[in-house]
């Protein structure tokens, strides 16, 4: 079964957001900058806070950072039935030293131990799949 973007679209976003996860579904994990004076605009949004400029582009950034927190998940939400199986799960927010510590969420990618404050970790993107309602997902992986 096939999945696209906007079969998906996040319900009740100002789309903002919209290229990050086109480039996810893509297999590429990008970040939004200002097109003018070169901010990172994450999370995404419509004007730079810095400039005032509307235009943003969308940068291919490394997915490499650090743990800045993280979560075991142990109840399935009403938008996310479909990972219950999967239960419990560790949900992380990376910073990435690349793009200025924009922060990002993902879900952990194997065991848990290690997972700490702080700890080194890499990402990778998983195809969209009934599991994850037909989203592309960031997974990241601790490093050892
Ligand atoms: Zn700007």
């Amino acid at each position: 079964m096939g999945y696209s973007f906007h079969a998906h679209r996040i319900t009740g976003g100002i789309g903002a957001d919209d290229g990050f996860w086109e480039s996810l579904e893509d297999g590429g994990f990008r970040l939004p900058r200002c097109a003018d004076c070169a901010e990172w605009m994450w999370p995404a949004h419509h004007r730079c806070a810095v400039c005032g400029c509307w235009e943003q582009r969308w940068e291919p950034t490394p997915m490499d950072g650090r743990v800045y927190s993280w979560t075991r998940v142990h109840t399935a939400v009403d938008r996310a039935r479909e990972g219950a199986p999967d239960l419990p799960y560790v949900v992380i927010v990376a910073e990435l030293p690349a793009a200025a510590g924009a922060r990002v969420l993902g879900r952990l990618a194997g065991p848990d131990q290690g997972v700490r404050v702080g700890a080194r970790v890499n990402g990778h993107i998983d195809p969209p799949s009934p599991r994850t309602r037909g989203y592309a997902v960031v997974r990241w992986s601790v490093s050892w």
